[in-house]
């Protein structure tokens, strides 16, 4: 299944509506500076957009840190239903506003450092240059693969003053179904603040990185600590829709998943030997290989392995009603009573 979209096989009733008009699906990474969010990205993009044909991957070179927003855009065509994907790379957050240097200065914390995106719709980012588009490697499935350039306000205080301005990337952009949180051994308390703000807006899924430097118990017991902070703080994350239609594979098969949350992540933009001479995505170590695509190495698979169920296929339709219907309506509602109405 690797590198298989599925998502022409979704139940006719729920995409039936969309197939002609298209799915519009954008993702958003976010967290931490260095903790492999662009790799991840590139990570995704290989997987779901260049299928591996035998053993040739076609892998991007190492990707240079993000100092801007970025995001890349894929029109993808299967069994005649479009859909434009959408993933948002941002810088990590925080990065503009050092605070470790200013607890060492003896300084205030600044309790709202940049956050790209936290207002998505008053939003931070404009959008300065679109690059032209690539040739794609696919062309059966993938039409165009565009990376676009968004430069963020740097200052806290300019987020929500600041006017939008939107050249070439249409809004929808700005409007992100499923933001992946990535974080590492704990939340730290901007992750938190992060997940505060944005819960009610957006499915969030968090996710451990670099989970190939932990052993499988510091997984283990990251994971619990995650979900009881998670659970502390009232924080809303991901669910898997359930339908009356699923059958009981199905029901079982989300419910696996879901109790992989948060996912532990590898990603890779290269390719190593395993064993065997397998040419696999994956980090090489002298102890071994930990293979991205290997199940049993890493939870990558739950985010597109599985067509019918994982986040980024089976429910890209849901996670986008959920984000028009529900969250959309509490952000205006919201944004009415602060207005008075
Ligand atoms: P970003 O700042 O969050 O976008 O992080 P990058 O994607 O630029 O990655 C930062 C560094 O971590 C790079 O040297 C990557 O090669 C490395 N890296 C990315 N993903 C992983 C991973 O899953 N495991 C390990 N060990 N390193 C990773
Ligand atoms: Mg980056």
């Amino acid at each position: 299944l690797q590198g298989y979209v599925g998502f022409a096989n979704l139940p006719n009733q729920v995409h039936r509506k969309s197939v002609k008009k298209g799915f519009h699906f954008t993702t958003m990474v976010v967290g931490e500076s260095g903790l492999g969010k662009s790799t991840l990205v590139n990570t995704l993009f290989n997987t779901t957009l260049y299928p591996a044909k035998n053993d040739t991957v076609e892998l991007s070179p190492e990707v240079p840190k993000t100092v801007e927003i970025q995001a890349i855009t894929a029109d993808i065509e299967e069994n005649g239903v479009k859909l434009r994907l959408t993933v948002v790379d941002t810088p990590g957050f925080g990065d503009f506003v050092n605070n470790e240097e200013r607890k060492h200065r003896g300084l205030n914390q600044i309790e709202n450092p940049d956050m790209p995106c936290l207002d998505p719709v008053g939003n931070p980012y404009s959008i300065t240059s679109r690059p032209a588009s690539m040739p794609i490697l696919n062309r059966r499935t993938v039409s165009t693969v565009t990376r676009w350039s968004i430069t963020a306000s740097t200052h806290a205080s300019t987020l929500s003053s600041r006017r939008v301005t939107r050249k070439s990337m249409p809004l929808s952009i700005l409007w992100f179904e499923v933001t992946i949180l990535a974080s590492y051994a704990h939340l730290k308390p901007l992750d938190i603040e992060f997940m505060r703000r944005l819960h009610t807006r957006v499915n969030l899924i968090p996710v451990i990185a670099k989970s190939d430097t932990l052993t499988e118990e510091e997984i283990r017991v990251f994971k619990e600590r995650i979900l009881a902070d998670i659970a502390h703080h009232n924080i809303h994350i991901y669910q898997a829709p359930q339908y009356e239609y699923d059958d009981s594979e199905t029901i079982s098969e989300n419910r696996e998943i879901m109790a992989k949350i948060p996912f532990a992540i590898v990603g890779s933009d290269k390719e190593v030997e395993a064993e065997g001479g397998r040419r696999v995505r994956g980090r090489k170590y002298p102890w071994g290989v930990i293979e991205v695509d290997n199940e049993e190495h890493c939870d990558f698979h739950c985010l597109i392995d599985f067509p019918y169920h994982s986040p980024l296929s089976t429910h890209m339709e849901e996670l986008k009603e959920y984000t028009n219907d529900v969250l959309y309506e509490n952000y205006r509602t919201e944004k009415l009573m602060a207005m008075g109405i």
